[in-house]
């Protein structure tokens, strides 16, 4: 194979726009993954670019919320009772985390990338001619208590600081957006600026695609092969070993198994989420993702299925680990220790918002131009040696 610059480990929609971002910059670049491109956790996502993310999920503070999903009773989250000893240090630090003026403080640290999520797939749609998998319809909460919807107010109050539009609605207002919808629910908000994609897996492939056609090269292999070889970091690849300056590790949920042979443990676990799609009963249908807050899940139209509920389209649910740090930030920058590695992983909830930014951001970083936000707060060195 020829010359390579930069060797990017795991090809979802963060890996995938990293290589994207830097093949743009001219560097030649291997995209290496055990999958074809985005067939991870970046394929079954809800397709939300939730650009106006304010607060990140948190911690229950009431202690009626914490008890329920202690005994199971809680929809939104479950848990394996023998996992808990192991998980423990990283739900302490997710409960200090959670604290308010903690997720106030989150909320400022991950605004330029969210600021920029939206405009940065819309650059790569646009280049990738995929644009029809954009959808900016905004997207809806719902709320079925009076006690959700009040909880809200400072959630209100740093979105207009941070100057982005909502919309608080009642049951009707919100079902003239979205007139499928039963009015099991108190109140609503629309957020207008959120976008959706109508196909995850399709976006990420089609980011792929661009990538090779700017050179960039698509191969299968294995990351647990990373190795240095003398000034270069080298990956066993189905093309043979491949030799790099510069290696990403991209792998998501996956990262741990590269990095913690190289000496770096970051505090990562992972949050597992669920999909499966429906056909859609009678005519109904929905315009835009609606998430039910209270009971935790979330509505997407997607190519592949619609709403109401009808038939299911696959016999058993998908489901996906999202590579969460406690303090519910990426890390993107420098690894440490290890010259010529980078990071780009935890994206949590917001993979797909975050991919592209991320991508642009690492690149900048990577061939020295000037980033377009400080990278300080998303950097490995926040967790200490
Ligand atoms: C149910 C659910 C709903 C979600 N909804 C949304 C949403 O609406 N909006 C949003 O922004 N985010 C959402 N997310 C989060 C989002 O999907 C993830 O944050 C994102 O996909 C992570 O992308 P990634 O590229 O980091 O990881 P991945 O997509 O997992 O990519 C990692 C890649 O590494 C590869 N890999 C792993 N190990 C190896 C190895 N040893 N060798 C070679 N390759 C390897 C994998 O094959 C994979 O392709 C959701 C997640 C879930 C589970």
């Amino acid at each position: 194979m020829a010359r390579i610059d930069a060797i990017v480990l795991g090809a979802g929609i963060v890996g995938t726009s990293v290589g994207l971002h830097l093949a743009k910059r001219g560097l030649a670049v291997a995209l290496v993954d055990r999958r074809a491109p985005g067939e991870e956790t970046s394929y079954g996502n809800a397709g939300v670019i939730e650009g106006n993310t304010v607060f990140p999920p948190a911690f229950p503070s009431d202690p009626i919320a914490l008890l329920r999903i202690a005994l199971k009773r809680a929809p939104e989250a479950n848990y394996h009772l023998s996992f808990l000893p192991q998980v423990a240090p990283w739900l302490l630090q997710f409960r200090a985390a959670s604290r308010p003026e903690r997720l106030v403080e989150t909320a400022r640290l991950m605004r330029p990338l969210f600021a920029r999520a939206v405009a940065e797939h819309e650059a790569l749609l646009a280049e990738a001619g995929a644009e029809r998998y954009l959808r900016k319809t905004g997207w809806l909460k719902l709320y079925r208590s009076d006690r959700a919807f009040d909880a809200l107010k400072r959630e209100f109050a740093l979105a207009q600081e941070f100057g982005m539009p909502l919309h608080a609605l009642d049951p009707d207002g919100a079902r003239e957006l979205e007139p499928s919808l039963a009015p099991v629910f108190r109140h609503a908000v629309f957020w207008p600026l959120a976008a959706s994609v109508a196909d995850p897996l399709a976006v990420t492939k089609a980011y792929a695609a661009r990538f090779a056609a700017l050179g960039g090269v698509v191969v299968r292999g294995n990351a647990r092969s990373l190795h240095r070889a003398n000034a270069c970091w080298r990956v066993e690849t189905a093309e043979g070993p491949l030799d790099a300056a510069q290696a990403v590790v991209a792998l998501g949920p996956f990262a741990p198994d590269v990095l913690s042979p190289l000496g770096i443990t970051l505090p990562l676990a992972v949050k597992r989420g669920y999909h499966r799609h429906y056909r859609g009963a009678g005519n109904a249908a929905l315009a835009r993702p609606v998430v039910d807050m209270e009971i935790g899940y979330c509505l997407a139209p997607m190519d592949q299925g619609l709403f109401p509920l009808g038939e299911s389209v696959e016999t058993t649910p998908w489901m996906g680990s999202r590579p969460c740090f406690a303090d519910s930030r990426p890390v993107i920058g420098r690894a440490p220790g290890q010259s010529g590695l980078w990071l780009a992983y935890g994206h949590a909830h917001w993979g797909l918002t975050l991919g592209p930014a991320t991508g642009r951001l690492l690149a900048e970083m990577m061939t020295g131009a000037t980033p377009f936000c400080d990278p300080a707060p998303y950097g490995a060195e926040r967790f200490g040696r």
